[in-house]
């Protein structure tokens, strides 16, 4: 890694307060984004659809690429943490959802909301398994009274005509002249229709795992990645926490079935030779004794090269 790109990745952990600092209101109130470049920045970094505090929400991640936002995943907060990442939601074009789980899409509707109310004008793609359409046609339902009466009263253009759904299956998504993006399904069952994604940004690739157990063909689908931006589990916090439950067995059992050992994702950042390897989707989300070091000694046995313990609000360089 070159010094700038280190020194960049330093103001960013002290930026997005990793470093225990505030997120300063310089990142906020920017239109139609921050002009800081091409990044990466991680809106959502907790596992799991529980709510504890704005510091840590549920799954969420932006792009910004030549100045266009494109969301990944959309966990409660996600509208908030955009907007701390001064973003301006009209500007969105692209969201990408990695599964029908609470934690990655329960903001979606409400995400497409509110960019209609911040003045959306070009229609707003949105990639994501089967049942999306469903799942956007019951929110416009349950929300048609608000809908139809702004449209009526204010002058506004029908979010239900703006939003184009995409159901998505294995393969490239999307191919223009500023990006692809392809999808590789991962391992989460019972979920069948789960997806890693891949964005290919000029010279960039940066990776997303979505919530899998270990997942083989990761591995080639991430070689070379930029950022690698992977779930992670710890195996002893997870026994302590199951222990604690009335459901232990059940529990353990499915939180096993559909995620990654620490160890894990070490192996599979390595052997596909990743630049970066940005943990995220912390598994579980509420043990205190899981600070930044124990994920890194815990990935460190496997993975040599660059381990970047994810922050909500945390920006990475492109
Ligand atoms: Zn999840
Ligand atoms: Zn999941």
């Amino acid at each position: 890694m070159s010094d700038s790109r280190r020194e960049f990745i330093r103001k960013s952990l002290l930026l997005s307060g990793a470093a225990g600092l505030d997120v300063p209101s310089v990142l906020k109130e920017k239109s139609p984004v921050a002009p800081d470049g091409d990044r990466l920045v991680l809106l959502g970094t907790q596992g799991g659809p529980f709510i504890r505090s704005y510091k840590q929400s549920p799954s969420a991640n932006l792009i910004v690429y030549k100045n266009a936002p494109i969301v990944i995943d959309a966990g409660y907060g996600v509208t908030f943490k955009l907007r701390d990442a001064g973003v301006n939601l009209s500007a969105l074009k692209y969201i990408f959802i990695t599964h029908h789980h609470s934690d990655h899409n329960l903001e979606l509707g409400t995400l497409l909301y509110n960019a209609w109310i911040a003045g959306l004008k070009e229609p707003i793609h949105v990639y994501a398994p089967v049942g999306v359409k469903h799942l956007l046609h019951h929110y416009w339902e349950s929300n048609s009274f608000d809908i139809d009466i702004r449209i009526k009263d204010e002058g506004r253009a029908d979010i239900r005509t703006l939003v184009v759904s995409h159901e998505i299956a294995e393969g490239t998504l999307i191919t223009n002249a500023d990006m692809e993006v392809s999808a590789l399904k991962n391992i989460h069952p019972p979920i069948t229709e789960s997806f890693a994604f891949k964005f290919k940004l000029g010279e960039k690739r940066v990776v997303f795992s979505g919530d899998t157990a270990y997942c083989e063909p990761l591995v080639s689908f991430a070689s070379g990645a930029d950022y690698l931006v992977h779930e992670v589990m710890n195996g002893k916090a997870v026994e302590e926490m199951v222990k604690r439950r009335p459901n232990a067995s059940k529990l353990k059992a499915s939180i096993l079935s559909h995620h990654t050992l620490a160890e894990d994702v070490g192996k599979i950042a390595q052997e596909a030779k990743v630049k970066n390897l940005v943990l995220n989707h912390f598994v579980p989300p509420d043990d205190q004794t899981l600070t930044d070091q124990v994920w890194i000694d815990s990935v460190r046995s496997t993975f040599p090269g660059n381990i970047i313990v994810g922050k909500d609000l945390m920006q990475l360089g492109l």
